[in-house]
């Protein structure tokens, strides 16, 4: 699956973003579906990803672990797909993220699910809009699906490697 990751969010997948990592999970589910139903090509994934890992999230703040796990079963579907970085969106991290939270769930286990510490519910990193400047010659550079390239000097790297851009 190719995903054209140039471009924009949806309006309101940015709004599940927000509500996201304001930890409104049920909120952020309902805006993310909104541009799920919107977004007729395959960036929608990244959409549906995005909002299980909300639903996910919301399981174990409501003591369903089996719905938890079920749920991050099929996130990681979509996101697994996605390259690292996709609309600005740090879609690596978040795979990270969620596989941190799973882990833990998976310590504690059903019983103890109450005792989920939420701070381990890590925000969405994501940066609306990039420019990559050419560090040897000071040339704007292109970005297509996180490949970028200086067109004067041939200059180039992957987004993903440039960490520092979005910690
Ligand atoms: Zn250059």
């Amino acid at each position: 699956m190719m995903v054209d990751c140039d471009g924009k969010l949806h309006p309101q997948a940015l709004e599940g973003i927000h509500l996201f990592n304001a930890g409104d999970f049920f909120e952020a589910h309902e805006a993310l579906e909104t541009a799920w139903r919107d977004e007729k090509g395959d960036i929608r994934n990244l959409y549906q990803g995005i909002l299980q890992v909300a639903v996910c999230f919301l399981h174990i703040t409501r003591g369903n672990y089996d719905g938890a796990v079920k749920v991050y079963g099929r996130s990681m579907r979509w996101l697994n797909d996605l390259p690292d970085v996709c609309r600005g969106v740090r879609v690596a991290k978040l795979r990270n993220d969620a596989d941190a939270v799973m882990n833990e769930l998976k310590k504690l286990g059903r019983e103890r699910i109450n005792e989920f510490d939420p701070s381990l519910f890590k925000p969405v990193v994501w940066s609306e809009k990039r420019e990559w400047i050419c560090d040897r010659c000071g040339t704007r550079m292109h970005e297509k699906n996180c490949k970028v390239t200086c067109p004067n000097c041939g200059n180039r790297f992957d987004c993903s490697d440039l960490n520092i851009y979005f910690d």
